[in-house]
């Protein structure tokens, strides 16, 4: 089987199993989701909503999270891994965002990079998801389930592992496509325990045999 009858077959069941497969952070408004991307390096979608909630209610507006001092943004956000640094960042994104962009966040990837924080993969998941425009932001599941699928090499860093999946996604399903890719490593073919005994996508696997 080559690699494009691999994707089809892939992006098929992936269709099956999350058809309904989307953004799992919770946000309002546009600089909200800049912020909870920012914040969800190295933790869950789910800690960070827990710590968003709050912070978002308390501090509803750019004005207001520019006005507050950093250690109450500590202190907002200090259940989540590297808190002193993301407060540190939620500072600068604020900031940046009210004196270069008049408060509105860019589409520009080279403009959204220049925020705290935000790299090529928060970029591109800002793009896609306040945007739409299409882009396969690579995190650590899209990169773990597109090397067990053999769709890319095991020592394809993400940069390569996002220019090899747009070669062969669709463009249109590039931002659907991805959330599934999130959601089956997230849910389904897990780090350390994938679900391979149910899996139907065994016999393209590179590693079918964690859990049987
Ligand atoms: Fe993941 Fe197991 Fe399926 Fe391979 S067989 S894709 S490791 S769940």
């Amino acid at each position: 089987m080559n690699k494009q009858e691999r994707i089809k077959l892939i992006l098929q069941y992936f269709e099956e199993l999350f058809p309904h497969a989307g953004c799992e952070l919770i946000y309002q408004k546009d600089y909200e989701l800049v912020i909870a991307v920012m914040l969800s390096a190295q933790t869950t979608d789910e800690s960070v909503n827990r710590v968003t909630e709050k912070l978002f209610f308390d501090y509803p507006t750019l004005v207001a999270l520019d006005a507050a001092p950093l250690s109450e943004i500590e202190n907002a956000i200090r259940t989540i891994g590297l808190f002193r640094n993301k407060a540190k960042n939620i500072k600068g994104i604020t900031k940046k965002l009210l004196e270069n962009f008049s408060g509105v966040v860019p589409a520009d990837k080279n403009q959204l990079m220049t925020l705290p924080g935000v790299g090529n993969k928060s970029a591109n998941v800002i793009r896609a998801e306040i945007f739409h425009i299409p882009e396969i932001p690579v995190d650590t599941h899209v990169h773990r389930v597109s090397k067990r699928l053999n769709l890319v090499k095991m020592d394809d860093d993400v940069f390569v592992t996002e220019k090899k999946l747009r070669g062969l996604i669709p463009k249109d399903l590039y931002i659907k496509s991805h959330h599934q890719f999130i959601h089956f490593g997230r849910y389904f073919c897990k780090a350390r325990a994938p679900q391979c005994a149910q899996c139907h996508l065994r016999s393209i696997c590179k590693e079918p045999n964690k859990n049987l």
